[in-house]
């Protein structure tokens, strides 16, 4: 019997795992992949997303940028500055077997497994039958946290669909480009598409990719292909990877009972550029510290923990329907909202509290 099972080792579950670990609790944590292993994202980490990493990840940083190029409809282009970094380069391959080495120094068993079959809940309890190696086995524990991201199972087994969860779906690729490194991080909003196309600098190459902000967008490797070709020239492409990104309508489903939902599981990626590592981490921390809280207080009912995340998340909940409302707002009338944000007073203000790790909600504040 542990203390905590959690499912998936990406940003939320490393971190909730890592934290529980070092506070002493039995942790047992589990993915259906070995690592390192390959990942679809691009590994931008914003100040206010670097700020929530419970360990030093400096060594991981590929890439920082002060500046933001942002391509208009009709190709116009105007650059966002800021003196202090807005945003850090990662790869996920490494940023995630990181965190997970970090997560099993702090006391965590990882086991590899290959699926999920059932899940059950009672007064003491949480017990998960899973499959391993052609072998069922039923592991129990006092508390689980479902961080096993967009196509999250936890979330299936407990119901949790009638959530409104959206998935957004999103495909990057890298290009090798000579002074990769030179190339300016670009949000690319002059084609069509309801979402945008990015560039991300990395050392040897960039990183593209395309974001939909409608679920049923499409995207393929010859969009990207044209993208390549005609922003860099070469349509030579590695590494092409998609997967959706969840947020939410509204409803969010923190969880049930004993289970608590965090980072992508729970639909807590934003709807306007798709980032979730922050939330990610964000609701990592807090089901860690939910769990802590319930087990100090000898928590008299299960929902204990689930009601205090609910409560502690508040905030980020807070952001994501301002970053709903944008997103209304830009993929709606993406001409119009961009002719606004290229004003430099305007986009100054956001860069600077971006830059400074604010949120959403607290860069909105002076307003
Ligand atoms: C193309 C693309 C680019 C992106 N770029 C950025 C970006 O630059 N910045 C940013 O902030 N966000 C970005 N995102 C979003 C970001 O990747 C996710 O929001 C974030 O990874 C969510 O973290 P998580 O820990 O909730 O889940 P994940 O990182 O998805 O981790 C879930 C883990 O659970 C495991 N798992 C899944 N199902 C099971 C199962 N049944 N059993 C066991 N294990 C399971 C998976 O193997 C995985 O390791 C991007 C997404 C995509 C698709």
């Amino acid at each position: 019997m542990y203390d905590v099972i959690i499912i998936g080792a990406g940003p939320a579950g490393t971190t909730a795992g890592y934290l529980l670990g070092r506070a002493g609790f039995s942790v047992l944590l589990l993915d259906r992949k070995n690592f390192p292993r390959k990942k679809a994202c691009a590994g931008g980490i914003t100040p206010k997303a670097m700020a929530l990493f419970p360990f030093d990840i400096s060594g991981l940083v590929r890439g920082t940028c002060r500046e933001v190029k942002i391509i208009r409809p009709g190709d116009a282009s105007f650059i966002v500055k800021a003196k202090t970094p807005l945003c850090y380069i990662t790869k996920r391959m490494d940023l995630d077997a990181y965190a997970l080495g970090k997560a099993v120094q702090a006391g965590c068993r990882f086991k590899k497994i290959d699926r999920i079959i059932r899940l059950n809940q009672d007064a003491h309890g949480v017990s998960l039958t899973l499959s391993c190696d052609d072998k069922t086995d039923v592991v129990r524990a006092g508390y689980l946290i479902g961080a096993d991201g967009a196509n999250s199972m936890i979330r299936r087994l407990i119901s949790a669909q009638r959530s409104c969860i959206i998935k957004l779906p999103a495909l990057e690729a890298d290009v090798p480009v000579k002074n990769a490194g030179l190339h300016p991080m670009t949000f690319d909003f002059s084609r069509e598409i309801k979402g945008y196309y990015w560039i991300f600098p990395r050392k040897t190459h960039v990183n593209i990719g395309i974001f939909s902000a409608r679920p049923n967008g499409t995207m393929n490797r010859a969009l990207l292909k044209n993208y390549a070709m005609d922003r860099l020239k070469t349509d030579t492409l590695t590494d092409v990877k998609g997967y959706p990104i969840a947020t939410s309508c509204g409803r969010t489903h923190l969880g049930t009972g004993r289970v608590l939902l965090t980072g992508d599981a729970a639909g807590l990626a934003e709807p306007l550029l798709g980032e979730g590592i922050y939330s990610a981490l964000q609701s990592g921390v807090l089901s860690a510290r939910a769990i802590e809280h319930a087990v100090g207080q000898k928590a008299s009912t299960p929902s204990d923990a689930l009601g205090w995340y609910r409560q502690a998340l508040g905030d980020l909940k807070l952001d994501l329907r301002l970053y709903r409302c944008c997103a209304s707002i830009l993929y709606k009338f993406p001409k119009w909202s961009l002719a606004v944000g290229s004003c430099n007073i305007l986009h100054n203000c956001f860069s600077r509290g971006y830059s400074k790790g604010k949120t959403l909600h607290e860069m909105l504040m002076p307003f």
